[in-house]
């Protein structure tokens, strides 16, 4: 479950149980894989990236990543948060798509967007929070924007407030903006990106806007527990053929009649999903010479 960090507040607690259901493993198969793979810490702990070239075996939810890079903590229009959790770690392709969704936040006046979780150094499961994040594959950037950048100790723990109001089940407009939707847009557009996950209340939203094109809506995926972060899943890269894709979202903008029952008396179930196994070669990743990786991407 979610560490200390992870219950600042109450809507951070639900955001890392809403990452933690996503593509959810049922209990008795995450049990199973802990069995023959060890806990999640021993993921957690590993020094740094496995060595070589950038390679990603599994799915989200079951997987792992050789080489992964480190996200600079700072660029243009963002800056990394939660750092001392060392999950800024991904595949090069999703550290280059982060610094240009900042340069593109930085262009449309979005102040500094914050990042949040990524990948461990070699992916695999965490001890606390997600059930996905495992491939290098995922960000979490939140919806709090910051006008300054904050040193980093400042960056623990920070509160991530909810941009949906509870009392109307509706965005509250001084939290979550036009540019905020721009941003959700602007990820949801580019041809890296297979799911962005938004909380409902903010699919329902997005689906109000009049957009010209509206193609982009369907890969927006109404998912509980993302008030207060837009979680990015990239696509498989190419050359990648160990990587495991999910199916297509389904066909359509997934608005109107597709979103209601969300809002009925019985939203849908969101632990559905079995687990599949890991990929085999993530034990090799796990146990790859931590001497020759201790030095690869280190934080300064
Ligand atoms: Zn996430």
């Amino acid at each position: 479950m979610a560490d200390r960090r992870d219950r600042t507040t109450a809507g951070k607690a639900l955001a890392a149980l809403g990452c933690a259901v996503m593509m959810a493993a049922g209990t008795a198969a995450a049990t199973e894989r802990l069995a023959t793979e060890g806990p999640a810490n021993e993921w957690s702990s590993v020094p740094g990236p496995a060595p070589g070239p950038a390679r990603v075996f599994g799915a989200h939810s079951a997987g792992c990543i050789a080489g992964a890079e480190p996200l600079p903590p700072d660029g243009e229009g963002y800056q990394a948060v939660d750092l001392d959790r060392r999950r800024y770690y991904g595949h090069p392709e999703l550290v280059t798509f982060v610094r240009d969704l900042g340069r593109a936040a930085a262009a449309m006046g979005m102040g500094t967007l914050l990042v949040g979780d990524m990948a461990q150094p070699r992916g695999g499961p965490m001890a606390s929070g997600h059930v996905s994040h495992q491939t290098g594959l995922d960000v979490d950037i939140w919806f709090r924007v910051e006008a300054e950048r904050l040193p980093l100790p400042a960056r623990e723990g920070l509160e991530q407030p909810p941009v949906v109001d509870p009392a109307t089940g509706r965005p509250d407009p001084a939290l979550w903006t036009l540019g905020h939707a721009e941003m959700v847009r602007w990820t949801a557009s580019d041809p890296r990106v297979a799911r962005v996950f938004v909380g409902p209340a903010l699919k329902r939203d997005l689906c109000e806007r009049p957009w010209a094109d509206r193609s982009w809506l369907r890969r927006v995926r109404p998912w509980p527990g993302h008030d207060d972060h837009m979680h990015v899943r990239l696509a498989c890269p190419a050359g990648e053929a160990a990587c495991v894709s999910q199916p297509p979202p389904p066909p359509g903008d997934g608005c109107g009649a597709a979103l209601d029952p969300w809002f009925g008396p019985a939203p849908p179930a969101v632990a559905t999903r079995p687990a599949a196994p890991r990929h085999p070669q993530c034990r090799a990743v796990l146990t790859a010479d931590t001497a020759a990786a201790a030095n690869n991407g280190v934080l300064p």
